[in-house]
């Protein structure tokens, strides 16, 4: 049943520790999007003082409201209760985050997941990649037609978007359910330039999810920006229609940097995933161990 009361008490009482309306309280803070206990507890304390002196009464934590997750609505309803508007409370938490961390995923095609713990992520390297897409069609004998107009085929696709750029995204979810021929085929760029060919990428590696604490601070102000409205929103969601599931947010962060090795903290291979590039068919991977995993054991 629906208490205004308690359901206000139940929402602040994991942050009654914390200070209230206090940037420090993301200062060194590590958190993970789908964990929501390790944000929005930090979140509702930081709000706290912002509010209306009937804020909480507008907002009526507990109460339903029958909104799509991804609803523009949810952050609306949180500026109707706040002192300010909106935006400026998303640019200040924005400007809050730069000295948290966020735990990303990047998926990837490799043998040895090793290599993300010794030498890190590193940018789009076109001419790397044309080296290592020239090794593959030499390789591979079913590519063998490709050999003489890997030139043209490249020129075709003439993408140059991703030079310079490496991309995390903030939850997994939407990565795996969506976005999963990054860890089936690898490079984005070498399966567009292989084209039906992308199939000869099956024979080598194991489909990866590499996990990066990335501090928020290497990020563009204006993503940050952008992520503080998803999480002002999903905390409003929470808020009121206290779901037992997290929002599965399509987000990137898109860095002009390389990720050291220190970043790196974990990796995971999935056994099923959905091949866009296939309608959606399941792919089984044939192997859900890398060369790393099997030194750990
Ligand atoms: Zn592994």
């Amino acid at each position: 049943m629906f208490n205004i009361d308690s359901n206000t008490e139940s929402l602040f009482r994991p942050s009654q520790e914390l200070p209230k309306g206090d940037d420090a309280v993301w200062k060194n803070h590590r958190f993970c999007w789908r964990s929501a206990d390790t944000w929005v507890p930090q979140l509702s304390a930081w709000l706290t003082p912002k509010f209306h002196k009937d804020g909480i009464r507008r907002l009526k934590p507990g109460h339903f409201r029958n909104l799509p997750w991804d609803d523009l609505e949810w952050l609306d309803l949180l500026g109707r209760c706040l002192t300010s508007d909106i935006q400026y409370h998303t640019e200040t938490l924005a400007d809050a985050l730069e000295p948290s961390t966020l735990r990303t995923f990047h998926g990837c095609r490799t043998d040895d997941a090793g290599r993300y713990f010794r030498e890190g992520l590193h940018l789009h390297d076109r001419d790397a990649m044309t080296q290592r897409l020239t090794a593959i069609v030499e390789k591979n004998d079913e590519l063998a037609w490709m050999r003489s107009r890997l030139d043209d085929a490249i020129a075709e696709i003439n993408s140059t978007l991703d030079i310079g750029c490496l991309y995390v995204v903030a939850d997994d979810t939407a990565l795996l359910e969506y976005a999963a021929h990054y860890l089936i085929y690898g490079s984005e760029w070498i399966t567009a330039v292989l084209g039906y060919g992308r199939r000869a990428l099956l024979k080598t590696g194991v489909p990866t999810l590499i996990e990066v604490d990335l501090p928020l601070r290497v990020t563009t102000p204006d993503t940050r920006v952008e992520f503080a409205r998803k999480m002002l929103g999903e905390w409003t969601r929470r808020a009121c229609n206290l779901p037992d599931w997290h929002a599965p947010i399509d987000f990137s962060f898109c860095l002009r940097e390389n990720i050291p090795p220190a970043w790196v903290v974990g990796h995971s291979h999935p056994a099923q995933l959905r091949d866009p590039l296939e309608r959606q068919k399941l792919y089984q991977s044939p192997r859900t161990r890398c060369a790393h995993c099997s030194s750990d054991s």
